[in-house]
């Protein structure tokens, strides 16, 4: 899955996009947001679906299903861990 926002830098490597050229990152693709919830119960779908749903009121928000969690980040600045917002879950 290729995250390009406009105007970001993209890792050559990843793919992954950040506002920052060169942004210090955990240099892995972005793997697949259903496999997070894989074997989880519907509840826990509903509720990060929730989640997402008022996170994504606020404005616009990218989903990055890493290898161990789901990050929230806003659209327009989806790079520094200090100001995006993580929402994590068990996996694998
Ligand atoms: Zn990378």
């Amino acid at each position: 899955m290729r995250q390009v926002v406009t105007g970001m830098w993209a890792c050559p490597e990843c793919g992954r996009s950040f506002a920052s050229r060169n942004q210090a990152h955990t240099c892995v693709a972005l793997g697949d947001l259903d496999r997070h919830f894989a074997r989880a119960s519907p509840q826990v779908r509903a509720a990060f679906d929730a989640v997402l749903a008022s996170v994504s009121a606020v404005g616009p928000v990218q989903v990055l299903p890493e290898k161990t969690r789901i990050a929230l980040a806003p659209a327009s600045c989806a790079s520094t861990h200090s100001r995006r917002a993580t929402w994590c879950t068990r996996s694998g």
